[in-house]
C-alpha cells in the first residue's frame, strides 16, 4: 500500500494507542473528537488529493529508493522541479483547506534527515544513512504521516541545555545500552501531533561538547511507551463543541498544536539517526529551518482563500465596484503573489547536496519566510478594512436559529437583496476564522513564529548574503581602488 486513500488514513489513526490530553482528561477516542477532528480532515486532504489524476503530477513523487509511485510528502527531493511542485503543493493544499495541513514537517525532517545522515557518515564513518533509508522506505511503503519535533521548551533562554537548573527543558538522553537510547523531555507546538503515525525529534539548536547529550536525533511510532501529548488551545475552539457548524466559519478544516512530553522514552537504535554527534545539530537545524520556510508557500494558499472572502464580502454588500475596495484587493493580491515568488524562487535556485537529495536556496528560503511573518497580517488586515464591523460583532447561529431573534438578524443584517443573509453572515464567519479565530493560529502566529521567529530568519540573512560582492560592485563604479 504505497499510497493510502483518505479513509484508509483516517482508519490508520484509529490504530493508533495515542495518550491524549485536552481541558485536563485524557480522551479516550481521539479521532472522533469535535475539537481534533477537523484537523484530521486537513491531513486526510493530503491523501485524498494524491489519488486525483488532475493533481498527480504535483501530489505524487517517484521513490528513488523503489521506484514506486508515492505521495509528495514522503518523497526525497530529486531535483529543482521536485522542489517546486512542492512549493505547489503548499500552495494549493492551503487553498483547499483553509488551515494548516500540517504533514510538511515530516516531510522536511525526511530530507533533511537524508543530507545531514549522509554528511555525518563521511566524516565519521558511522552507518546512520543506511538506518535512515531503511526508515525512510518504511514511510514511504506505508505511506505515513509523520511529525517532525524540533522546538524544545528551552527554559532559561540566557542559558545553554546543560546549563539549564532543570535539564529535561531540552530534550536529552538519559540512558544507553546495547538495544538503544532512552530519552527524556519535550517539544513543544508541535503541529498535527496527534494526526500523525510517527514522531521524528530533532535537536533545536546548534550545540557545543558539554551539550552532546541533548545532540540526539530519532524517530518512534507516535504511540510508543512514555510518550504523551497535551492539547494546545486555539482561539474560540470551543465553538467546535456547539451545535451549529457556522460560528466556525471554516466548517471543513482546521490545525491543531500540542505540547509532547517523552517521560523516559525508548528508542531502538535502528531508529536512531544522531547520537551526540553535536557538531553536525547545526547542519541538521538548519537544513530543516530552510525546507520548512520554503514550506511556508502553504500561506499563500490560505492567502488565496482569504482574498477570495473578501471579494466575496465586498460583492456581498454591494460595494465590489468602489475604487477603494478594489484597490485594498489588488494590494492583497500583490502582497500573496509576491509570497509566491519567494517559494518558488528558493525552489528553482535549489541545488545537489553530496547525499543527492536537492535542498532549496537557504538565503532564498530566509527571504521568503521573513516576507510570511509580515505580509499575511497586512492581508488580514485589509480584509478586517473591507468585511467592516459585523465580523465580529455579529450575534451567533443560535440566534439566527432561534424563532424570536432569528427574524430581527435576517431584517437587519441584509445587504445585497440577491444574497441570503446566511451567506453573508457565512462568509464575515470565515473571514473572522482566519484573522482571529482557530485559523488564525496557521495563518498569523505560525507565520511569524513557525520554522523559526522573524530574528531567526534576519540572522540567517546576515549570515548568507555576499557583503563583500556589493561593497566591490559599487566601490568599483566610482573609481575606489584598494
Ligand atoms: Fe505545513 Fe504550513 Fe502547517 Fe507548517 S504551517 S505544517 S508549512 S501547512
Ligand atoms: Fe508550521
Amino acid at each position: 500500500m504505497t499510497m493510502m486513500t483518505a479513509e484508509q488514513y483516517e482508519n490508520s489513526l484509529r490504530n493508533l494507542n495515542l495518550v491524549v490530553y485536552l481541558f485536563g482528561k485524557q480522551l479516550k477516542n481521539v479521532v472522533e473528537h469535535p475539537m481534533i477532528r477537523p484537523s484530521m480532515h486537513a491531513v486526510a486532504k493530503t491523501y485524498e488529493m494524491a489519488h486525483r489524476p488532475e493533481h498527480a503530477d504535483i501530489m505524487t513523487a517517484t521513490s528513488h529508493i523503489t521506484g514506486k509511485k508515492i505521495n509528495r510528502f514522503t518523497h526525497i527531493h530529486q531535483s529543482v522541479d521536485d522542489l517546486v511542485k512542492k512549493s505547489k503543493m503548499g500552495r494549493l493544499l492551503g487553498r483547499e483547506t483553509g488551515c494548516c495541513f500540517q504533514r510538511c514537517v515530516g516531510m522536511d525532517a525526511l530530507n533533511a534527515l537524508s543530507i545531514v545522515t549522509y554528511n555525518m557518515d563521511q566524516k565519521n564513518g558511522s552507518d546512520y544513512h543506511q538506518r535512515f533509508l531503511t526508515y525512510l522506505e518504511y514511510v514511504q511503503e506505508n505511506d505515513l504521516t509523520c511529525d517532525g519535533a524540533m522546538t524544545d521548551p528551552k527554559g532559561d533562554r540566557s542559558l545553554p541545555p546543560h546549563k539549564q537548573p532543570d535539564p529535561d527543558l531540552y530534550l536529552h538522553v538519559v540512558e544507553e545500552n546495547g538495544d538503544g537510547i532512552v530519552v527524556r523531555g519535550a517539544k513543544a507546538h508541535q503541529t498535527g501531533a496527534v494526526n500523525s503515525h510517527e514522531i521524528i525529534v530533532m535537536p533545536t539548536m546548534s550545540m557545543r561538547k558539554e551539550d552532546q547529550d541533548y545532540a540526539v536525533s530519532f524517530a518512534l511510532p507516535a504511540d510508543a511507551h512514555g510518550i504523551l501529548y497535551i492539547m494546545g488551545r486555539q482561539s474560540c475552539d470551543t465553538r467546535k463543541l456547539e451545535q451549529g457548524k457556522l460560528d466556525q466559519g471554516n466548517i471543513l478544516f482546521g490545525g491543531h498544536e500540542a505540547l509532547v512530553v517523552f517521560d523516559d522514552v525508548f528508542v531502538p537504535w535502528d531508529r536512531v539517526f544522531m547520537f551526540k554527534d553535536y557538531e553536525f545539530a547545526g547542519e541538521l537545524v538548519e537544513k530543516f529551518a530552510a525546507y520548512h520556510r520554503q514550506s511556508y508557500a502553504c500561506k499563500v494558499g490560505v492567502g488565496d482563500v482569504l482574498i477570495g472572502a473578501s471579494q466575496t464580502a465586498a460583492e456581498y454588500n454591494n460595494v465590489a465596484k468602489v475604487s477603494h475596495i478594489k484597490d485594498k484587493i489588488i494590494e492583497m493580491n500583490h502582497l500573496n503573489e509576491t509570497l509566491y515568488c519567494g517559494c518558488i524562487a528558493c525552489a528553482s535556485e535549489g541545488s545537489q547536496e553530496p547525499s543527492g537529495t536537492y535542498s532549496v536556496n537557504t538565503l532564498l528560503a530566509n527571504i521568503h519566510k521573513q516576507n510570511v511573518t509580515r505580509f499575511p497580517y497586512e492581508i488580514s488586515r485589509m480584509a478586517q478594512d473591507v468585511a467592516g464591523g459585523l465580523m465580529v460583532t455579529m450575534p451567533s447561529e443560535m440566534d439566527l436559529t432561534a424563532p424570536e431573534t432569528g427574524k430581527w438578524l435576517e431584517k437587519y443584517f441584509a445587504a445585497n437583496c440577491e444574497v441570503p443573509t446566511l451567506n453573508r453572515m457565512r462568509i464575515l464567519r470565515l473571514i473572522e476564522n482566519l484573522t482571529l479565530g482557530t485559523a488564525a493560529v496557521g495563518y498569523l502566529t505560525e507565520s511569524m513564529h513557525g520554522a523559526g521567529s522573524p530574528q531567526a530568519q534576519r540572522i540567517m540573512i546576515s549570515r548568507l548574503v555576499d557583503m563583500m560582492e556589493k561593497t566591490k560592485a559599487a566601490r568599483k563604479l566610482c573609481g575606489i581602488e584598494e
